[in-house]
Order: structure tokens, then sequence, then C-alpha cells
């Protein structure tokens, strides 16, 4: 099945820090080159490093430098790979497709199922389960008072959404009826410091319970935010993450939805049930998934992984 890598597939590579390893059956667009070139992102011929022992293309390791470099594979037309004489090179296909394209030989649709892009069989209305537990988004500001000046996050491990991540530090959370350590720090740092707790945690702190989404601070409780090396009192912050769908522009056009649409999630199983009010967000750095926090994924008996049907 041909693969396409597109403009976007190289920005989420970049937000990884990771090259982008391409093989026969893959078609760069002209797009996803300029970008690659941009941001400086490899494109390798050839497996990725650990699937070396697996698969050997001992002909085509040669790192892409240039849109040139990465017409090193053809595309084979006349056979299944059985050997015969590559017919076409990629950009000469890519150009025959938006040729087919523009001239209504070809819909969009017919192309993204010939290139496997667009499973036949997807359902647009269900969609993967990520689930948050607490933790805390840090300015670089706050970040230096509670860790020390210069500070850099450690990264531990990426989550779904590209370049987000979480950090080896953890914080403790002070608020006027109760203490919860270790909250974890979740990366980069953004421009203001935002804390997300579960429900359950605004009655062990004393803090009032307000349902946000990211980045809508105003008029949410503060509290008291203790490091290693010193404490940081925001005067605002505090949020129970309203639930919400991450997708990417094109995810979002391919499954019919649209930015702040609010929708609900049919849930099956011995606890299954319904979640409304579930805000779809599309962002050019979306990533298909579900976010719920950790005491909804337990009443429903669901875990990071679990697929969800929308109900719109
Ligand atoms: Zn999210």
């Amino acid at each position: 099945m041909k693969r396409l890598v597109s403009a976007k597939d190289v920005v989420a590579a970049a937000a990884r820090h990771e090259d982008i390893y391409v093989d026969e059956n893959t078609i760069v667009t002209a797009q996803a080159k300029d970008v690659a070139r941009e941001k400086g992102v490899r494109i390798t011929c050839g497996p990725k490093p650990e699937e070396h022992a697996v698969k050997e293309h001992a002909a085509c390791e040669k790192p892409v430098a240039d849109h040139a470099a990465v017409e090193c594979h053809k595309v084979d037309l006349t056979s299944e790979g059985k050997g015969t004489e590559p017919a076409l090179t990629a950009a000469e296909l890519e150009h025959l497709i938006a040729a087919a394209f523009e001239k209504g030989i070809w819909t969009k649709d017919d192309i993204e199922s010939l290139l496997g892009k667009k499973e036949s069989a997807i359902d647009p209305n269900i969609v993967p389960v990520g689930v948050s537990g607490r933790h805390i988004h840090l300015s670089q500001h706050d970040l230096e008072t509670l860790f020390g000046k210069g500070y850099e996050l450690t990264k531990v491990k990426d989550l779904s959404q590209p370049g987000q991540f979480a950090a080896k530090e953890c914080v403790t959370l002070a608020g006027p009826k109760g203490v919860i350590q270790k909250v974890r720090v979740l990366g980069p740092v953004r421009s203001q410091t935002q804390v997300e707790v579960l429900a359950g945690d605004t009655f062990k702190l004393g803090v009032p319970q307000e349902i946000r989404l990211s980045g809508h601070l105003e008029g949410t409780p503060g509290i008291t935010v203790i490091g290693p090396k010193g404490t940081v009192v925001l005067p605002e912050g505090v949020m129970v993450a309203a639930r919400h769908i991450h997708m990417s522009p094109s995810q979002a056009a391919e499954r019919g939805f649209h930015d702040g649409q609010v929708v609900s999630l049919k849930i099956c199983g011995e606890r299954g049930g319904m979640l409304d009010n579930v805000i779809v967000r599309v962002t050019e750095t979306g990533n298909l998934d579900c976010h719920i926090d950790t005491e909804e994924a337990n009443a429903f008996h669901l875990k990071t992984g679990s697929k969800v049907q929308v109900v719109r």
C-alpha cells in the first residue's frame, strides 16, 4: 500500500525531532519537501534504524538532502514489485495525480482511497481516547522560580499531541484546605502557567471547581505551586479540563467536524453511558485524540487507547 508524506507529517516529525524514512512505496509531496528543507527534517531513503535487522535496503541508505534526492526510488506501476523496470518517479506520479484531480478524473476521495490514506472502513465517529491525570503547564518565568535560573524541562515521554511531552519534573500544589504532591509538569513551557486538576482535587485543595478549555484562565482560582528551588503564588490558572477532541484540519474535514463543535460520546461496556459537552478542537498541530481525565475514564472503564463513539 502506498504511503503519502505530507507537509503536516513533516511538521509533526520536526516537533518530535525525528527524521522521516521513506521507501519505494512512499510518495513525498512537493510541499512536504519544502517544509522539510525549511525545518531541517531529513528525509532518508531506507528503513528506520531499529528496523535494519528486519529489512535491509543497502542500495538506498543515503540521507536525502533535497527534493531531487527524494526521487531515489521509482514507483513501479507495471507490476506489484515483481522486478520490472520502474515506470515513474514519485514527482511524476504526484504531477499525474494533481492533473487528474484538476481535470475531475478523480475526486479527492478517490485519490485518498487509492493511496490507502483513507480506509474505506473508517467510521468518522469512532475516536481514540487519551486519559490525562492532574498536571501543570509552566511559563518559563515560573519554571525558573520553581527550579532555578535558566532551568529547562527534561522530557520523559511524548504525548499524543505533536510536540507535547511529559517532563521528569513534578511540583506540589498547596490550596487553602490541603496539599497535593507529585503533580507532573507537561512541556513545552507556555506563555502562562495553567494547573489542570481532577474534580476531586478541588475539594482536597479547597478551591472552586471551574471547568475550562485549555488557555481560558480568566476567573479561575489561584493556588500556590511549590518547587525544589522556590514557590509561585498564582492569582489564577486552576481548572478542571473540559472534555475535548483534538484533530487536525484535514482530520476534521475527513470526518465532517468543525472547531468548537459540541458533541457527545457514547461509551459501550459494563460501565458504559454517555458523556455530553465534549468540545472539538481543530488546530494545525492537532492529532485525533479525545481527552478526558482519570476520574471520567475510571467512571466509564476507559483507558488510553480505548475507542469511543461520537454522537452529534
Ligand atoms: Zn487535550
